[in-house]
């Protein structure tokens, strides 16, 4: 049996990181993995966590089976957290899954099931996992225009005319915030003539919410699922507690199906408890359990945000002084994009020839389609990048 396995593609980004712990030089810099990393490389556990962690070991008293929905204090919390009050409560369905990964796969599965016709519109370019996690469902997968090569920002009106291309019942898959690997977004102006024209062609959106609280601020992150949710009958939200809450290796996700009216909201709920079934039975507990505690508690909470939020004005610094030196080397503007862009990530929009002349000549790692995590710098690395950029003619 064995003997008939095929090796599938490698995962580009790992390989990345392998060949980055094997340069010896010593002032590589690591802007390849999607981690979240400080000023000193590290990925640190988030206070709130650490402390939610402690009183979690002093007060529980059973590891048995929770539900197979997860624990609904859980999916509760994170609605509220993703949502708000935009959304009657009583249309969601929810499910804990391992990761925004278990969630991404669960709402293909889900689409898969309801409308085995359905094609996904998926952005170009989006999330690889998307792609290939789509592929291995067998969904057949349309690819709308998102990124301007020229501007380095949203290609509005050609994604608008590419998803004029979708038919009644095509799911259209969209970034919450923080596209990745752009970092170019939507603003709420564009979100809302995304909403029309889902509504007028019957098109069902999915969100892929991954990074809430890494662009603009909690709030402002949610506002275009915010604004999907509350004007389209139907709406697939798959959400990611790994970045904002720094809990990579505990795999704590959640998919959301909002349905038009309460009515369609029990079947909605049986349909994602089952598939959890199918697939890993009950949901991993320990992330989500720390993310419930958190949310629900005034102090923990408000360090946790707190916490993020200087997460995300350190990046943004980080952006901010790369433009500027970009700026000063070059005397043009043309990397003002950088500071534009939001979330972990920005696309350089070069080739991958002069993202390979970057790592051979200056031992700067990123991905080859130019993805650059902006996280990965500090002070000292944010001058030796944009040397190195200018220097490759990028
Ligand atoms: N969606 C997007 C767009 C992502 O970038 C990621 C993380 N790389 C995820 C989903 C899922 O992350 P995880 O499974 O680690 O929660």
């Amino acid at each position: 049996m064995f003997e008939n396995l095929k090796p599938q593609p490698a995962d580009k980004i790992l390989a990345l990181m392998q060949m980055f712990r094997e340069d010896p030089r010593e002032q590589k810099i690591d802007l390849g993995v999607g981690v979240y990393k400080n000023a000193e490389g590290v990925t640190p556990v988030m206070r709130a966590v650490k402390a939610a962690e402690k009183q979690l070991w002093e007060a529980e008293t059973t590891k048995a089976y929770t539900g197979l929905a997860g624990d609904p204090a859980y999916g509760d919390a994170m609605i509220n957290l993703i949502l708000g009050s935009s959304v009657a409560r009583d249309t969601i369905a929810a499910v804990a899954t391992p990761g925004g990964t278990g969630a991404v796969r669960q709402a293909f599965e889900l689409i898969k099931m309801a409308n085995p016709g359905a094609r996904v519109f998926v952005s170009d370019p989006t999330w690889p996992n998307h792609l290939s996690i789509l592929k291995y469902v067998g969904i057949e997968t349309v690819t709308y225009r998102y990124f301007d090569r020229e501007t380095r920002g949203v290609n509005f009106d050609g994604m608008m005319e590419d998803l004029k291309g979708a038919q009644k019942g095509d799911v259209v898959l969209l970034h919450g915030c923080c596209h990745n690997p752009t970092g170019a977004n939507l603003n709420l102006t564009q979100w809302q003539e995304v909403v029309d024209l889902l509504n007028a062609q019957g098109l069902i959106p999915m969100i892929d919410i991954a990074y809430q609280g890494f662009g603009d601020g909690l709030e402002e992150d949610a506002a275009g699922v915010r604004l999907v949710a509350s004007s389209c009958p139907e709406t697939l939200i798959a959400a990611s507690c790994s970045k904002n809450f720094g809990i990579y290796r505990e795999r704590t996700g959640l998919l959301m199906a909002v349905a038009n009216d309460a009515s369609g909201q029990a079947l909605n709920q049986k349909t994602l408890a089952f598939l959890n079934r199918q697939n890993y039975s009950f949901p991993p507990d320990h992330g989500a359990r720390l993310v419930t505690m958190i949310l629900n508690d005034d102090a923990l909470r408000a360090d946790w945000a707190a916490e993020l939020e200087e997460v995300r004005l350190g990046m943004l610094g980080l952006r901010q002084s790369l433009a500027d030196e970009l700026q000063r080397l070059t005397g043009s503007d043309r990397f003002g994009f950088i500071a534009q862009h939001r979330g972990m990530f920005s696309l350089l929009g070069t080739t991958p020839e002069l993202v390979e002349k970057m790592r051979v000549d200056a031992g700067i790692y990123m991905v080859g389609d130019s993805r650059l995590n902006i996280a990965g710098l500090n002070a000292q690395t944010v001058p030796i990048l944009a040397k190195a950029i200018v220097d490759a003619g990028v």
